[in-house]
């Protein structure tokens, strides 16, 4: 595979595999250029700080221990047995630029480590993406960058997951990415590096304006990847999971995955 100098990892919350019924041209575009698919399995619960916490750290919630009070009200703990990815690139590169952009704080200060060194920018979808872009145009040697958006995850709560509603919120956010996505374009950083778009849970299969349990409507996400190694328009392998990403990004990275993980890399998604 060709070289990867950086992760882009941008994270839609709570929008399952709804990104079918919506208009996402920018999303159908990442699509064609990579590997995608629109039945990965997220982990139960279905809730945010579990399901990012497991994205980032590469282990089932039972060993992260996070929940949304808990990322809401403390840190994570500097004696916890598990590392995230952000972590294991502070590890090997004491220097490197890393960077958290996200809607939703407790991502930013409560699940990822603050050892981590990580950049972190907590502001609305809108203003987000701007600044997102142009934290990308004028930092080309970053390593490793997340940015969440909160308000596929709002709408769903508002509208109700699946519904036109949230589809139309959904529409707005893949306005959003494509910001991102141009600045990515325009510093000339598409051709080394690897971007993942994917979201935490979906909603709607117990309750229409919530989310949580094992239904397939919460637990069913979309999740794709393009840049060097991944096939145009392929399909993500089927064993891959939600908690697989932080495995993808180490191996993209170059990076050896933590002992403690339950993160595996799919065999046939790099080339
Ligand atoms: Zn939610």
């Amino acid at each position: 595979m060709g070289e990867v100098n950086r992760v882009i990892v941008i994270g839609w919350d709570g929008a399952g595999s709804f990104v079918q019924s919506s208009e996402t041209p920018q999303l159908d575009a990442f699509f064609r250029r990579g590997a995608s698919s629109l039945t990965t399995q997220a982990v139960m619960p279905t809730i945010s700080a579990q399901c990012w916490g497991s994205m980032f750290y590469g282990v089932t919630p039972d060993k992260h221990q996070l929940d949304n009070t808990r990322a809401e009200k403390e840190r994570f703990p500097d004696g916890s047995p598990y590392t995230s990815v952000f972590k294991l690139a502070r590890q090997q590169w004491p220097d490197a630029k890393l960077a958290s952009f996200s809607s939703w704080e407790p991502i930013n200060y409560g699940i990822i480590e603050t050892s981590a060194g990580v950049h972190t920018v907590s502001m609305p979808d809108a203003e987000l993406a701007a600044a997102a872009g142009a934290y990308i145009q004028l930092n080309p040697d970053v390593k490793l960058m997340f940015v969440h958006f909160d308000l596929p995850d709002a709408g769903g709560h508002r509208h109700g997951y699946n519904t036109p509603g949230q589809w139309e919120v959904i529409a707005q956010t893949d306005r959003h990415v494509a910001i991102i996505m141009q600045a990515i374009e325009e510093a000339g950083l598409l051709q080394d590096s690897l971007i993942i778009q994917l979201t935490d849970h979906g909603g709607g299969g117990a309750a229409p304006t919530d989310h949580g349990s094992d239904h397939p409507l919460d637990l069913t996400i979309f999740w794709s990847c393009a840049g060097p190694g991944i096939e145009p328009g392929s399909e993500v392998p089927a064993e891959l999971g939600l908690i697989d990403t932080a495995a993808v990004i180490a191996h993209a990275l170059g990076l050896m995955p933590s002992d403690s993980w339950d993160a595996k890399l799919p065999l046939g998604l790099f080339k």
